[in-house]
């Protein structure tokens, strides 16, 4: 056999027993691909073997191209049979990490915001109480917002509240105390009402959000007095925060109640001591005390905004956010909390 021939034979020999290992000993069929493009590619090591042909005699030739062939076909066996053997691998591994016994997964459940929670929980309390739930439009007219809740417009009292205009006479209700003269408007004597909603004032910082909910509450009929006030209170924050809690009033001034007062109640936290496990009590601050809604005896003007007479018909009406009571009860550090949507701060709720 001449030199040339068997030395490109020999070249193509040394091709397969290379490839063999290589191809058995391959992880992954990326590893075997790029195997495959060292021997059999364009560019590959058989490829870069067959520019030897053209240095053979005529008659030699033949006998080269067909040992060419047959090394190609035995490169491409190897490869083929290392790729169905790792396939197969690939499919018993998928298996064997699918298990058909594990349950399948739960729907999400929603659940009532917190902000929700109290202001059920709240209304429920009055209406054990026979107070009826309504409510009213959040676009409200100056009149039911301010003037018939005695505030006329150059009231110095307007300017406590950082009213949205719409235009010069409608705005979005800043409270909803209005919602008194609404339902009182509507009816006669006597009236027991709660009105919860959301209300918006130009106000954004660490503790005011430009929206926020409140609970107005109220009740109209002859022989009202403070007492009654101060009882129904009583009843309402013992059913919210526990039997024990006591109530204060602080005298205060709002223009639709005369006398007005804001109503404290002993911290449910501390007892009322201002210290709990030797510290100072986060929730009162150490003074003992929570504030936790405004209240008062329905002003005459307001009565006769609605129809009533003052000399025969006495009220009370009473105010309380419900994003504070909800940090309260809650133990709720910061109020944008209840407006980020966090879901893992919302599920806690459930
Ligand atoms: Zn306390």
């Amino acid at each position: 056999m001449p030199q040339e021939l068997q030395s490109f034979i020999e070249g193509l020999e040394s091709l397969a027993r290379d490839c063999q290992p290589r191809a058995g000993q391959a992880r992954s069929l990326k590893e075997l691909e790029e195997l495959r493009i060292e021997f059999l590619g364009r560019k590959g090591r058989l490829a870069a073997g067959m520019t030897n042909l053209r240095a053979l005699s005529n008659e030699d030739k033949p006998v080269a191209g067909k040992k060419a062939n047959e090394v190609k076909s035995l490169l491409t066996q190897l490869l083929d049979a290392r790729q169905v053997e790792l396939e197969r691998a690939q499919t018993s591994e998928g298996l064997s990490r699918f298990d058909p016994t594990l349950p399948g997964r739960k729907p999400w459940a929603g659940s009532l915001h917190p902000v929700t929670l109290v202001m059920d929980e709240i209304c429920d309390v009055f209406t054990g109480l026979g107070f009826e739930v309504v409510s009213g439009p959040e676009v409200e007219n100056d009149w039911h917002n301010f003037e018939a809740l005695n505030m006329p417009p150059d009231h110095p009292a307007r300017d406590m509240q950082d009213t949205l205009y719409i235009s010069e006479r409608i705005l979005l209700r800043t409270h909803t105390s209005g919602l008194q003269v609404r339902t009182m408007g509507d009816r006669k004597p006597p009236v027991a009402a709660v009105a919860p909603g959301r209300v918006y004032r130009r106000d954004s910082d660490l503790t005011h959000t430009p929206m926020f909910h409140q609970i107005e509450g109220f009740l109209a009929d002859k022989n009202v007095s403070m007492a009654d006030l101060r009882g129904t209170l009583a009843t309402f924050v013992r059913q919210l925060f526990g039997s024990d809690v006591s109530v204060r009033f602080r005298p205060s001034f709002f223009p639709f109640t005369e006398p007005s007062a804001e109503v404290d109640i002993s911290c449910f936290n501390c007892g009322g001591k201002g210290e709990k496990d030797g510290a100072t009590c986060r929730v009162c601050k150490g003074t003992g005390w929570v504030e936790i809604l405004g209240c008062g005896m329905i002003d005459p003007n307001v009565f006769k905004s609605v129809g009533y007479d003052p000399e025969e018909i006495q009220g009370f009406a009473f105010g309380l956010g419900v994003e504070r009571v909800a940090m309260l009860k809650y133990g709720i550090g910061d109020l944008r909390m209840f407006f980020e949507n966090d879901i893992r701060f919302l599920e806690q709720f459930c």
